[in-house]
């Protein structure tokens, strides 16, 4: 998952608020653990505890260093494959592009058979990991060391924690020889966490044989997150992310000695136009996934936000008031607006010399519907100096799922039955995960793992001691189970019982809803 994006600017603010700039942001990095306790309430199929132990699969794809880059991650997906043959469930270890890894890159993929009634859903994670500082943890990040009733590590919650808790369903689905009415293909992939070109991007160009009849998928960007004792749960389904528009700047100067600074100086040229990007105005443009996702949040809300929230587009233009306050939470600002900021910045090597050229990236979010060719166009006038060329890094569009799915409807079913007080919103993420690429294709692609979170938890997304509870590992295997078998209802009851076999190749599902 790229990015937690503002969430340590989390200020102490009115509970709610803090709880929504949760699910703001729960987007922007996945899906989470629960440090809350698990409520013991659990879809009530008994029989549906995993053969597997959780823990155990956990703390050894942890022990597995997959850090990103060079990724490495043809270990694990092996284990992963091995894992799904035991179980009876066909799979296949699928080499991508090794760029510079010494051990290998691969993805793991497996697929359950079913009557081949209905259009197949695919169960996607990735392999890999960003990087953890020991000093930083209380625990070894690449020991899968077992806390009390957590597994703590790099990778618990992002993203490996995610691929247990599928290949757990799929093994246990395949171990009780349950048939669904469609196949469920299992796929962890490499590379997602530097933009998945070499992983998710390559296997939807390169094996469309792997995706074969796909019409859903679920991955990371969503889950369920726990409120206060009382409060109701809200089970976030990410249905569109904002886009990533990366760039390199590079500013060019006279070189020399710095004690006679020239006025054409690279880096201090290259602050100058930062500075002006930096105070830029981004405007307000409440896209509909986003009103969407507001008015269903707006009966949580604080009681003077709650007709903003209802009518977002225009609450924002015709009150200042709720304007003001809603634009003051980050994670709020970040859904109605592309944002950019500088991350990385190279000057000269020197103190004492002056260089030739400075350079900075950016890393532009663009609300869905945006192209970073036009960003970049745009930025060219606010950077306002024509020395300063700009290169696109890492950019691609982002679709949107429909929230009116028989699979939207499973997930409200199960949420209902399992947690009756719970709210099940469709959101908007303002990081990006991989399924954009499958969006591509026209597989309609939820973010949404069931898992549960509180909002202290997001913190430890790429950052450390990154943990989950094995309770909550189980409990996620069971509810995925239950919406799968659920799907299977909805659509039984939508269509008549109809399944006539429907043999969907998978560009010929259902397109992108809203652009
Ligand atoms: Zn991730």
């Amino acid at each position: 998952m790229q990015s937690l994006g503002g969430l340590p600017g989390v200020k102490k603010i009115h509970r709610s608020h803090a709880i929504f700039s949760a699910l703001g942001t729960f987007a922007a990095v996945a899906t989470i653990l629960a440090c809350a306790p698990t409520p013991a309430r659990a879809p009530s199929t008994a029989d549906d505890a995993p053969g597997y132990d959780a823990a155990d699969m956990l703390a050894r794809a942890i022990r597995i260093a997959t850090v990103n880059p060079p990724g490495d991650e043809a270990p694990l997906a092996r284990l992963f494959v091995e894992l799904l043959r035991d179980a009876g469930v066909e799979a296949e270890l699928v080499e991508t592009p090794a760029a510079g890894s010494r051990v290998g890159r691969a993805a793991a993929w497996g697929r359950l058979r079913g009557r081949g009634r209905r259009p197949a859903i695919v169960l996607l994670s990735h392999l890999d990991v960003v990087p953890a500082n020991p000093q930083e943890w209380s625990v070894d990040p690449f020991a899968g060391e077992r806390v009390g009733e957590y597994v703590v590590g790099r990778g618990a919650i992002d993203a490996k924690g995610v691929a247990v808790v599928h290949l757990l369903a799929v093994a246990e689905l395949a171990r009780r020889g349950v048939a669904l009415d469609r196949d469920v293909i299992f796929l962890s992939t490499p590379d997602e966490e530097l933009g998945g070109e070499l992983g998710a991007g390559y296997l939807v160009r390169e094996r469309k044989d792997l995706l074969r009849d796909a019409g859903y998928l679920l991955t990371e960007g969503g889950g369920v997150l726990v409120r206060d004792e009382g409060e109701a749960t809200v089970w976030g389904v990410a249905i569109t992310e904002k886009s990533p528009c990366w760039l390199r700047l590079e500013s060019r100067g006279t070189p020399g000695h710095s004690s006679v600074p020239g006025r054409d100086a690279a880096v201090p040229r290259l602050i100058a136009a930062l500075y002006r990007v930096q105070n830029q105005e981004a405007p307000v443009r409440v896209i509909p996934a986003v009103a969407a996702m507001f008015a269903a949040l707006a009966p949580l809300a604080p009681e003077e936000d709650r007709p903003g929230f209802a009518n977002l587009a225009s609450s924002l233009e015709l009150d200042p008031a709720f304007r003001a306050r809603f634009l003051s939470n980050l994670q709020y600002a970040a859904l109605v607006r592309n944002t950019v900021t500088p991350t990385v910045l190279e000057g000269s090597p020197r103190t004492n010399v002056v260089p030739a050229v400075a350079t900075a990236q950016l890393d532009a979010r663009l609300l869905p519907g945006e192209s970073c060719t036009h960003y970049s166009d745009q930025l060219r006038t606010v950077l306002a100096d024509p020395g300063i060329t700009i290169e696109r890094i890492l950019h691609f569009s982002s679709e949107s799922s429909s929230a009116d799915t028989p699979l939207f409807r499973a997930i409200e079913r199960v949420a209902a039955r399992t947690d009756p007080e719970s709210l099940v919103v469709p959101r908007v993420l303002a990081g990006f995960t991989d399924a954009h690429y499958f969006r591509a294709q026209g597989i309609t692609a939820y973010g949404f793992v069931p898992r549960w979170y509180s909002v202290d938890d997001l913190r430890s997304v790429h950052g450390p001691d990154e943990r989950v509870s094995v309770a909550n590992l189980e409990r996620g295997v069971a509810t995925l189970i239950a919406i799968l078998k659920e799907l299977d209802r909805v659509e039984a009851s939508e269509t008549g019982g109809r399944g006539d076999g429907v043999d969907l190749h998978f560009s010929q599902a259902p397109g992108p809803v809203d652009r």
